[in-house]
């Protein structure tokens, strides 16, 4: 229990990346209406999610994370979210059987939607415009009206996410997730010509199901074969928002974050005195901190004092974004502080955010090939450190965009244009997101 907090306090710290609202009365208005809707997650599902992280940070549990860099009003669909999460599954079942541990999965869905940018304004087609920061607070179109910050596009953000984890709830337990149909996408995926090298695992797992099924393990009689836990997750920016869904947990008197299971701070925003930090710190729910390589030990020791100074497992997971080529230069210096501070971490890679390129065809791009060298960087530093790897958290979609390049079935430069459909950042598409876990998988069975 954090004494004394108070779920406004962050009002009187530095405000970065987040609009200045010009109706400050339509501002409040939409705060006391999210402040009386219901939550969208339950104090004691963040806490078991807090406790299978607890796991990770042993190593006895994965985590899975992954989703949109920024869910969008208009990509908002039933088949949208049905396919990234059919895809997780899939990478999940992979993993696990990498792992030999539980995968935890936690979706960057339900509440994804305000994005921090490196500049305040940005120039399309020769004309300056606020830069965009995500539908919770302004409009894609590239005009001066839709730019305007809206505080009633939180209620439409709330009402989407709603929906959302209403249809990923259904989804995890009404017979969708059932072990052996999703492996069998996966199954379908191994037959692809240039997928030969991941056919070998998908036998083994096949094998491994069907043994299962011979010792009387199977959907019939194994409850766990058929649901899923599945996590909600978003980088808490709108301090709004985030205020306006906060609750106390009648069990524990402690606040939660209403808005999703798991929220974290992200690189831009981790100040140790800033709001976005304030806010977190007072939260019962687990707390994603982003590192980059401008992150110093220092800051990440009063970092890791503020957010977590019980020293939880499963509170804090640290998210490494650092580029291929840069983990050996920046992780090193991180694992000592928390070695130093004695202080258990879950280590999650986040290989996206230190790779985007501009192509020459224009687009902002990540090419799968430095995806995966970060991602086997980090497991190298880790080896060689004798810590976990924990986890993976990727930008990703289950539609075949055309967004990041390469992977089996390369997508070219050339093809950007294709489908590049991502209101932020570059997402793997569904093939490239299940060959990264073969191929993480590899890693891990390594
Ligand atoms: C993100 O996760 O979409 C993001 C903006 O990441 P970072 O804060 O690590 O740059
Ligand atoms: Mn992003």
């Amino acid at each position: 229990m954090t004494k004394g907090w108070q779920k406004s306090d962050w009002r009187a710290k530095p405000r970065v990346q987040m609009p200045d609202y010009m109706d400050s009365a339509a501002l409040n208005a939409v705060e006391a209406q999210l402040a009386k809707y219901p939550p969208l997650v339950f104090a004691g599902e963040a806490r078991r999610l807090k406790k299978q992280l607890a796991l990770a940070s042993e190593g006895k549990a994965f985590l899975l994370q992954g989703g949109d860099c920024a869910e969008s009003f208009a990509e908002f669909s039933a088949d949208n979210i049905r396919d990234t999460f059919r895809v997780m599954l899939q990478m999940a079942i992979v993993l696990t059987y990498g792992a030999k541990v539980p995968v935890i999965k936690v979706g960057r869905m339900a509440g994804q939607f305000a994005k921090p940018r490196s500049a305040p304004t940005e120039m399309i087609g020769g004309v300056e415009y606020p830069s965009y920061r995500g539908d919770i607070i302004n409009g894609f179109d590239a005009t001066p009206e839709a730019r305007q910050p809206d505080p009633s596009r939180m209620l439409q953000a709330y009402t989407q996410a709603a929906a959302s984890l209403n249809l990923l709830r259904a989804f995890s337990t009404g017979g969708f997730a059932d072990i052996h149909r999703v492996h069998s996408w996966t199954l379908g995926f191994a037959e692809h010509d240039k997928a030969e090298r991941y056919r070998e695992l998908s036998n083994r797992i096949s094998d491994a199901l069907d043994f299962m099924n011979a010792a009387g393990v199977n959907s019939d009689t194994a409850h766990m074969l058929t649901t899923v836990d599945f996590y909600t997750s978003h980088e808490a920016l709108l301090l709004e928002y985030e205020e306006a869904l906060c609750r106390v947990d009648s069990i524990s008197g402690q606040n939660v974050a209403g808005s999703g299971h798991m929220i974290w701070i992200g690189d831009r925003t981790r100040q140790p005195d800033g709001a976005h930090v304030e806010f977190c710190r007072g939260v019962l729910n687990p707390i994603g901190l982003k590192c980059g390589p401008t992150t110093t030990a220092e800051d990440l020791k009063v970092l890791m004092a503020k957010l977590n100074p019980q020293n939880e497992a499963g509170r804090l997971t640290l998210i490494a974004r650092f580029g291929a080529g840069k983990v050996a230069e920046h992780l090193p210096r991180l694992i000592k502080a928390v070695k130093e501070e004695g202080a258990a971490v879950v280590w999650s890679c986040d290989p996206m955010h230190g790779n985007t390129v501009k192509s020459p065809s224009g687009y902002k791009t990540r090419p799968f090939n430095a995806v995966l060298s970060e991602v086997r960087e980090f497991f190298a530093v880790h080896k060689s450190e004798g810590t976990i790897p924990g986890g993976v958290h990727f930008e990703m979609t289950g539609k075949d965009v055309t967004e990041c390049t390469g992977g089996l079935r390369a997508v070219t430069d050339e093809d950007l244009s294709d489908r590049y459909h991502t209101a932020c950042d570059p997402r793997l598409n569904a093939s490239q997101s299940l060959e990264l876990a073969f191929l993480v998988a590899e890693e891990l069975l390594a």
